[in-house]
């Protein structure tokens, strides 16, 4: 098991249970709740999926797509597809 682990390591692969920025294609298709923080500026947004306006067929991580609301910083955002509601509370902090 921890072999099979290394070696999917060794050829760039994530492990199942880590989380991995999503591509612009995985979200274009989602319902699930995106979570963007702008590395710049450090600013938190949470959206729907397809709100977010990417195209199917775009294999680009989806930061590489995305310009932050606030500072207008392109590429420099970290993008995280949620699985839960509570998830993207927490990200977005108490309102
Ligand atoms: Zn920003």
């Amino acid at each position: 098991m921890l072999i099979e682990q290394l070696k999917n390591i060794a050829i760039g692969r994530s492990l199942p249970s880590m989380k991995h920025s999503p591509t612009c294609h995985e979200v274009s298709s989602s319902p699930k709740l995106v979570g963007i923080e702008c590395d710049n500026c450090g600013q938190r947004i949470v959206v729907e999926a397809r709100d977010l306006g990417v195209a199917k067929g775009d294999y680009r991580p989806l930061e590489a797509a995305l310009r932050c609301r606030v500072c207008g910083e392109r590429g420099r955002s970290s993008a995280v597809l949620f699985d839960e509601l509570f998830e993207a509370q927490n990200f977005a902090g108490p309102s």
